[in-house]
């Protein structure tokens, strides 16, 4: 695995090496481009339209309906949100996300995706059985929740917006952000 991790390293660095000698990019853009994805980009963005969801009803009935036009106005860094849907989790009906294609993902609000979400057994059983895949992941739905899959592609991502956990009541729209996971917002986690 390190020496897997080090042959990457070491291609990627040739890569940069060369795209800067020919004057295609320079390590300042580089260096940006990892900065905004570590810094900028990530999970923390999903976690504030998750959280303001929470707080304001009006706010998620207008999410629910078009996500991409509310997710726009937060003016995120990292794209891939240019056709958004947002779907809630309730008692009733659990949401959860997959790329079966390839690894379609809204990187403004979840950043980029986790190495799982790009595996082909994933991507393939999450279909087949999401209940047991679920499981396998931690999370533990009664028989009679149902279960919704659901499938990015280049055309439309998704979000999933968790359920509010207990006891939370008292907690600001920051507070509340704290509590959200990326995975919660995939659909493999549920929060309590
Ligand atoms: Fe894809």
């Amino acid at each position: 695995m390190m020496s897997e991790l080090k042959a990457q390293a070491i291609r990627a660095e040739a890569l940069e090496s060369i795209l800067v000698e020919k004057g295609l990019l320079t390590r300042d853009e580089v260096d940006e481009v990892i900065a905004t994805y570590n810094d900028r980009v990530g999970p923390m963005n999903g976690a504030l339209v998750v959280a303001k969801a929470w707080s304001d009803e009006e706010y998620k009935a207008r999410l629910l309906t078009d996500a991409t036009r509310e997710v726009a106005n937060f003016n995120f860094d990292g794209g891939q949100c240019e056709k958004l849907v947002v779907v809630e989790n309730t008692p009733e009906v659990h949401n959860v996300l997959v790329c079966t294609l390839c690894s379609c993902y809204p990187w403004a609000v979840l950043g980029l995706p986790p190495k799982w979400y790009k595996d082909p057994a994933y991507r393939s059983r999450i279909v087949r059985e999401p209940r047991e895949v679920l499981a396998e992941m931690g999370v533990n739905l009664a028989e009679d929740v149902t279960i919704r899959v659901w499938d990015s592609s280049a055309e439309v991502r998704y979000l999933v917006l968790p359920m509010r956990p207990s006891n939370t009541e008292n907690l600001n729209e920051a507070a509340l952000a704290a509590l959200v996971t990326r995975d919660a917002m995939i659909g493999v986690e549920v929060l309590y």
